[in-house]
């Protein structure tokens, strides 16, 4: 027997399968879709391979080398995700092997080992030969003759296999009781000792483990103690299963009565599953109840005894998110997202992979779950670049999305307040199918007023200010109402840096060609791109002044004004300093939305998917930052940043407000935010790109080279330019060799080349022969990606 194995090996790379023997105990085991070990090259060096196919007939006369291990029991990958990849290969310029294993859970490709239990049915003496007195052997300390055997065995059901990942440092435990109630019983605590007393009354009606947290919030240690001491509780150490945590103490929720535009649009979804059909693009101002819109097609998909997937941001997949989720739909939802550990990520892949979870509610790669019968997929704020991978393989989660849904007549739901404007001309031309919720779904909620307040007017009061007066009374009248405020800083591609006021010199990194971001909370300069970093500077490092200041308006120096405008006003900040931590992105907004502050000041992590009542002010203090990027999308960007942040005020019933500051109050992208008209923005900016000649009117291609040395990069971008001059028609538009907007990183030159072209017949195979041009012996140090239709150009 013969297996087809594509393998993968780093510098070498190639979509060309692999013959190799398949050892005779192996034979009527091994699949397409496993894993496995195979010896490669001249060397023999054991590499990891995925068989594709497996066959009887040879096809080469040379005697084959054989297959050295399995890695797995049953396959990890299906015929859909095979298919999956081959499609893919057309659009994104990355080897199979990399999309196949971008489709894995991460454990899976990490290192981990395999651990066996035996089971009820397992012969008795095998169990002695493989286990001897142990409750549990790891598969890697079996002889290699032994472990065909095995894997046999756990084909039957006899041993059961887990996969565990080698990195414990990842498993949190905490401390869980069980009450004895015999123990218990017999505790007789005086009357004297009131809270022993109480504590005992309420454990005689606990029957279920619970966390020993639980108990301190009410009682002392010394009281929880007595009872431990007395045997009455046993505590033991458990694993925190932070995706169970989503589960515990969920009340069921009930599906709303929909208003007309919603139930229009379920209904034109819902009669759709199970059929091939176009994509449809739910175009709905904030607030308008998407949300509820997705749930409800869900239900019905798992009334068909079908399954879903429901796609987010990974920064909303906050509790609020998934709990609404979690609350319609209960167990049948797994949960994926970037704060479960390696392990935790894989036991929610196996629930899926075994069926056991219907609804997968997740980031970008939860789009390759492995549900099959898939009735839907929803991408929600379908607009947000976060959704295309933007390391190899750099692949669009909606452009996967298209695919299963053809492959599973599945249908497919794109939703967002501000659509991308390649997603609103689909539409347009009939590609994708428009639906539209105008109105907010809470019929006593409108869409909040917005004002442009023109800072140039206050240049000169307070030169340092974040906040203007009419801002700073807006909040004050928040403050005395008791409602809550949000506030947002615009800080992408802006930050705090140190320059002299000598001769100007702005501190850099000595790897890339950025300026380091100053960090008050640290007292430390560092690099956002390699890590670098180092103590603040005393004196210029070019003319040794000692003139330095701090520019920029970090988050911090716009907390602390803000702090001593209102010292009595409880603030809250959200930035890449205060949720550097798992999981306290989520805290701070559960706290904010308990009321347990009054302002919640934030970069744009703030303006995505939060629905608090009591928010009655949003600002934003610098509107422009975002705007001025070397980048087409920039208007784009600022538009919807804008608009989705407005759309947190003024959710229910008390009135909205947005005050927006800015230095360019006219720009068409603010004002169209203002009136919060996406339909407006959509045709003023096609008329620009059109003009432009940019996306979506034609196709881009990002090429980016990457070397140490400049004048290497520079003479290997012009070897590409040449490949691809040659392989195209005269109609094609090369831009470049350029350097990059940020020119050096990691002690690497960066130069792009951009491809822009309307129709083009050979460009996928003209990008796959610079595909493999980079993996070319003398082109090893060399680095290189291919960005089917990038989403920034920085
Ligand atoms: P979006 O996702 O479009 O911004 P949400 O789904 O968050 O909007 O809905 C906004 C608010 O309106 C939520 O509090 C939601 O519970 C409520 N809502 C949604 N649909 C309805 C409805 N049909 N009737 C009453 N309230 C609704
Ligand atoms: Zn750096
Ligand atoms: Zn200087």
């Amino acid at each position: 027997m013969i297996a087809k194995v594509i393998v993968d090996v780093p510098l070498m790379q190639t979509d060309k399968p692999y013959s190799y023997e398949i050892p005779s105990e192996f034979e009527d085991m091994v699949e397409a879709g496993m894993r496995v070990h195979v010896p490669f090259g001249i060397g023999n060096r054991l590499i990891q391979g995925i068989v594709t196919e497996v066959s009887k007939e040879v096809d080469t006369p040379e005697e084959l080398k054989s297959i050295v291990e399995v890695l797995d029991y049953t396959p990890v990958l299906n015929q859909e995700q095979f298919w999956l990849a081959d499609q893919l290969r057309k659009s994104v310029f990355s080897y199979k092997i990399t999309l196949l294993k971008s489709m894995l859970p991460s454990l899976l490709n990490s290192s981990y080992d395999k651990i066996l239990y035996p089971q009820s049915s397992l012969d008795p003496s095998i169990q002695t030969k493989l286990f001897g007195s142990k409750q549990e052997v790891a598969f890697s300390s079996l002889d290699v003759a032994d472990q065909a055997q095995v894997m046999r065995l756990v084909r039957r059901g006899d041993l059961l296999l887990e996969y565990q990942a080698k990195d414990q440092k990842q498993i949190k435990t905490e401390k869980w009781y069980r009450v004895d109630q015999e123990k218990l019983k017999e505790l007789q605590p005086s009357a004297r000792a009131k809270k022993r007393l109480v504590l005992k009354e309420k454990l005689q009606l606990e029957t279920q483990e619970k966390p020993l947290a639980d108990l301190y919030k009410e009682f002392s240690k010394p009281v929880v103690a007595y009872f431990v001491e007395q045997g009455a509780l046993k505590v033991s150490e458990r694993e925190v299963n932070r995706a169970a945590q989503y589960f515990e103490g969920k009340k069921q929720s009930q599906a709303l009565i929909l208003n007309q535009e919603q139930a229009r649009a379920v209904e034109a979804v819902v009669s759709q599953i199970g059929k091939t059909s176009t994509p449809f693009l739910l175009e709905g101002v904030t607030g308008s109840g998407k949300t509820e819109v997705y749930l409800q097609i869900i239900q019905e998909v798992l009334k068909k005894g079908k399954t879903a997937i429901m796609l987010v941001p990974e920064i909303s997949l906050t509790p609020q998110m998934t709990n609404r989720f979690i609350s319609r739909f209960g167990q049948e939802v797994a949960i994926l997202h970037s704060g479960l550990s390696n392990g935790e990520k894989y036991d929610q892949w196996r629930k899926v992979e075994r069926g056991e979870a219907k609804v997968v509610v997740g980031a970008r790669s939860a789009i390759f779950a492995p549900l099959k019968n898939l009735g839907a997929i929803i991408i929600d704020e379908e607009h947000e670049a976060s959704y295309k991978q933007d390391s190899n393989p750099r692949y669009h989660a909606r452009e996967v999305a298209v695919l299963r849904a053809q492959y599973n007549q599945a249908v497919l739901l794109l939703g967002s307040a501000t659509p991308s404007l390649e997603s609103r001309a689909r539409a347009t031309k009939g590609v994708y199918q428009l639906l539209r919720l105008t109105k907010r779904a809470n019929p006593s909620a409108n869409i909040p007023k917005v004002k442009v307040v023109d800072f140039r007017d206050y240049i000169g009061q307070n030169e340092a200010g974040n906040y203007t007066p009419i801002l700073v009374e807006a909040i004050a009248d928040r403050l005395q109402k008791k409602e809550q405020v949000v506030l947002m800083l615009n800080r992408r591609g802006y930050s705090s840096f140190v320059m002299c006021r000598e001769c100007g010199t702005v501190d850099t990194c000595p790897n890339c060609d950025i300026s380091l971001t100053l960090h008050m909370d640290t007292k430390a300069m560092n690099c956002h791109y390699c890590g670098y970093s180092k103590a603040i500077p005393r004196h210029c490092p070019n003319c040794q002044s000692r003139s330095i200041r701090y520019y920029g308006t970090g988050t911090q120096k716009a907390y602390d004004e803000l702090q001593e405008i209102f010292p009595e006003a409880k603030i809250l900040r959200m930035d890449v300093d205060t949720t550097r931590k798992k999981g306290s992105h989520a805290a701070i907004l559960e706290a904010f939305g308990n009321g347990e502050a009054d302002i919640l000041l934030g970069t744009q992590m703030i303006a995505k998917g939060l629905d608090f009542p009591n928010v009655t002010l949003v600002g934003v203090l610098n509107a422009d930052t975002s705007l001025n990027l070397p980048d087409y999308r920039s208007s784009e960007r600022t538009f919807q940043l804008l608009t989705q942040v407005a759309g947190r005020a003024g959710r229910a019933d008390k009135e909205g407000e947005v005050i927006i500051q800015s230095y360019n109050p006219n720009h068409y992208a603010i004002q169209f935010a203002k009136e919060q008209d996406y339909e407006g923005f959509f045709a003023y900016e096609m008329k620009i790109r059109r003009q432009l000649g940019y996306t979506p009117y034609y196709f881009t291609v990002g090429l980016t080279l990457s070397h140490k040395n400049e004048e290497v990069v520079v003479k290997k971008a012009h070897q590409v330019m040449e490949i691809l001059r040659s392989g195209l028609s005269d109609q094609i538009q090369l831009l470049g060799p350029t350097p990059k907007p940020i020119a050096r990183t990691h002690n690497l030159y960066h130069y792009q080349i951009i491809v822009k072209y309307r129709f083009e017949e050979g460009i996928t195979q003209v990008l796959n022969q610079v595909l493999d041009f980079t993996q070319e012996k003398e082109n090893k140090d060399l680095r290189v990606s291919i960005d089917n239709e990038p989403q920034s150009f920085m």
